[in-house]
């Protein structure tokens, strides 16, 4: 008999967290929902509370929560409210739940994600961006505080599934033994193939069409831009302790191949499956053990071919930004995810044109590097950099 998880969701209503709540939903003897969190959609996210029977949602604000008891009703049991941004870092901490599956998107989602970790709990990664702007500190973090760390970016659980097993869900502090390389598999987008210099007139609609995966509207477009991939090589340097050099990324339309791990010996692991982000999740919950998603089986011969190349960074602007601000270190970091922030809201609105991403960064990233050195010890000392980032990329954008 397994005792009943309770789980706490940050970012219900998202691509991830729905997702979270479908397998979920598959294990009523193994888990239970403990806290959802939403900054819209209070519809969606009273009806999940009422199905999940939560026990507390947060909210952003008293309006939201307005909007939020109009959508409850009065059917019985309502979750007890709990309201701003200091209510995300108090429930992520909250000992009533023993999991948190950190999936709000962007850097506004670190502050609970690093509660999450110091409350050593186990915590589900997806908000990548937490990761990028923090590594050091929330990998520390997991190590001082006995956390759990369960990456469900899917490369980086396929590569956590490839590693050998002594190094599993902890913070490593060097790259696992016999390891050699990790490769980062990534679909190359919507307009793979196509020139950078091509793509200036790209709608919104077009940058968030992509061909394998259906996920959140930001991290569409960054996986368009590759910038998706230039964070997830980051995330992947401070997951599993890995230099910069022994990582690379190599382009694989089909999403089948989700990473590989190249080991001294020649041997290449590699972790396959349709590409749906119930696996990742499901692998996450359940760990150690393997507990069903609701993802159908994957048939190879189906598939029938799988193909590899080289990104060509000359025509991915924004993969090699990511490559330079890995180099320059975390200030350099801070800025560039601060930046393709503001550039991407900005692009989704309609107010830049999708090429002037690549520029924003660019921009914002010389604007850090002749900022004179900061200490970033410290959550503020990061959120301050993360805030004056993207003051300088909102100058770059209206240029
Ligand atoms: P999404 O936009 O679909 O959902 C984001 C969630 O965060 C929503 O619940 C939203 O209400 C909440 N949110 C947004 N802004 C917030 C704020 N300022 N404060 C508090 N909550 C806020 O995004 P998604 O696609 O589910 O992605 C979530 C995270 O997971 C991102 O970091 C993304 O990079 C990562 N990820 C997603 C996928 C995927 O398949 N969708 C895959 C890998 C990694
Ligand atoms: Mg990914």
């Amino acid at each position: 008999m397994v005792a009943c998880t309770r789980v706490t969701i940050l970012g219900s209503t998202g691509s991830i967290g729905q997702n979270t709540l479908d397998v979920i939903a598959r294990h009523p003897d193994r888990f239970a929902v403990h806290t959802l969190t939403a900054h819209s959609r209070m519809d969606l996210l009273a009806r999940q509370a009422f199905e999940a029977k939560a026990i507390a949602v947060a909210v952003p604000s008293p309006t939201a929560a307005e909007r939020f008891k109009t959508a409850w009703g009065d059917q019985a049991n309502r979750p007890e409210i709990r309201i701003g941004a200091q209510a995300l870092v108090e429930v992520a901490a909250d000992p009533a739940s023993q999991a948190v599956m950190a999936a709000i998107v962007g850097s506004a989602g670190l502050p609970a994600a690093l509660a999450a970790a110091q409350a050593g709990k186990r915590v589900l990664l997806a908000n990548k961006e937490a990761l990028v702007a923090a590594g050091s500190i929330f990998m520390a973090t997991v190590r001082d505080h006995g956390a759990e760390l369960l990456p469900i970016d899917s490369e980086h659980n396929a590569i956590f599934q490839c590693l050998p097993h002594h190094d599993r869900a902890s913070a490593p502090t060097g790259p696992a033994a016999g390891v050699r390389r990790l490769i980062l598999t990534a679909s190359g987008g919507p307009f793979r193939n196509q020139r950078w210099k091509d793509l200036a007139h790209v709608t919104p609609e077009q940058a968030c069409a992509h061909p394998n995966w259906s996920m959140g509207r930001k991290i569409s477009v960054d996986s368009a831009t590759m910038l998706n991939k230039g964070l997830e090589v980051i995330e992947a340097h401070h997951l599993f302790a890995m230099p910069a050099e022994r990582i690379s990324v190599v382009i694989h339309p089909q999403s089948v191949v989700h990473s590989m791990v190249e080991y001294e010996d020649g041997s290449v692991l590699a972790q396959l499956g349709q590409p749906d982000m119930r696996t990742p999740i499901a692998y996450g919950l359940g760990f150690p053990e393997r507990i069903s998603s609701g993802v159908g089986m994957l048939d190879l011969a189906l598939a029938g071919r799988l193909d590899f190349a080289q990104p060509d960074m000359a025509q991915l602007p924004c993969l090699a930004l990511s490559f330079q601000a890995l180099k320059a270190g975390q200030g350099a970091c801070i800025a560039l995810n601060a930046a393709n922030e503001v550039a991407v809201a900005a692009f989704l609105e309609r107010r830049l044109a999708y090429t002037e991403i690549a520029r924003v960064i660019e921009t914002t990233l010389a604007w850090q590097a002749g900022q004179p050195d900061t200490t970033l010890s410290s959550l503020d000392d990061i959120i301050a950099l993360d805030e004056r980032s993207r003051e300088a990329a909102r100058r770059a954008a209206t240029v």
